[in-house]
């Protein structure tokens, strides 16, 4: 169910009716009929009549930022703003446009979040499609190696396997932006800061950004015996790209 609390955060006291008509019933059952119809066509529909009403105020900029967290990525939201300035009017979809620019902009996590950026991976990048970086932080002379890589959009690793007779295998802690990790003949998972995702050594993977974000997680080596990595094909755009699909 879809949680709001905008309604009575600003108008509780004022007009109690019309808050609980807005986060119980708009957002708390026509949203949430997820069944019905999906949040990302919602999103979709809501932007629309907004610009088309040249609606372009703070809560525009919320149904903006929604449209984003509920799947539609930049290509789309561009394609939209288009589409829709020949119906609603070509000054509406230019302000449209500058929200859109705001929310969209995918300089974020650019700087490797909190851990820093560190170096281009040149070592590496035979196994990467794309440009990422590494940021030591700890030395494995000492002790366990943990690094913060970070992809640019559309970077990731090639499949891999974290080999070990015993113990080995890879945590990664997601620390900024949105990324994928897939393991070989399942569905591969949508990561976001905060996720945590444990690899299982002789398990083939990848890991790696969104197509329309930069992305990091910390990679942490699991100590093993025998440990090695095993780098293998790359992840075919045709398979990199269906992730990004939307889902309607
Ligand atoms: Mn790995």
């Amino acid at each position: 169910m879809v949680k709001q609390t905008a309604g009575r955060d600003a108008l509780t006291g004022f007009a109690d009716e019309f808050a609980h008509l807005n986060d119980d019933i708009l957002f708390g059952e026509v949203w949430s009929r997820e069944d019905k119809l999906s949040l990302k066509m919602r999103s979709i529909l809501t932007v629309t009549v907004l610009v088309s009403k040249g609606l372009i105020d703070s809560s525009f900029q919320y149904h903006m930022q929604t449209a984003k967290k509920n799947g539609v990525t930049k290509a789309e939201m561009g394609e939209i703003l288009t589409h829709v300035a020949f119906y609603a009017g070509w000054p509406n979809a230019w302000a449209a446009f500058r929200v859109a620019l705001e929310v969209y902009k995918d300089d974020d996590g650019k700087d490797g979040g909190m851990f820093g950026l560190g170096e281009p991976n040149d070592a590496y990048a035979q196994y990467f499609i794309g440009k990422s970086y590494l940021k030591p932080l700890t030395d494995p002379k000492e002790t366990i190696f943990m690094a913060n890589v970070t992809f640019e959009p559309g970077c990731r690793n090639n499949w891999h396997i974290h080999h070990a007779d015993k113990g080995g295998g890879q945590i990664l802690l997601c620390t900024s932006g949105r990324g994928w990790y897939q393991e070989e003949g399942k569905e591969a998972i949508e990561l976001h800061p905060g996720d945590v995702i444990t690899i299982p050594r002789e398990v083939k993977h990848w890991h790696g950004a969104a197509a329309d974000s930069w992305f990091s997680h910390i990679a942490i080596e699991v100590p093993g015996e025998n440990t090695g990595n095993e780098w293998c094909e790359p992840v075919t755009d045709a398979d990199y790209s269906r992730l990004n699909k939307s889902k309607y």
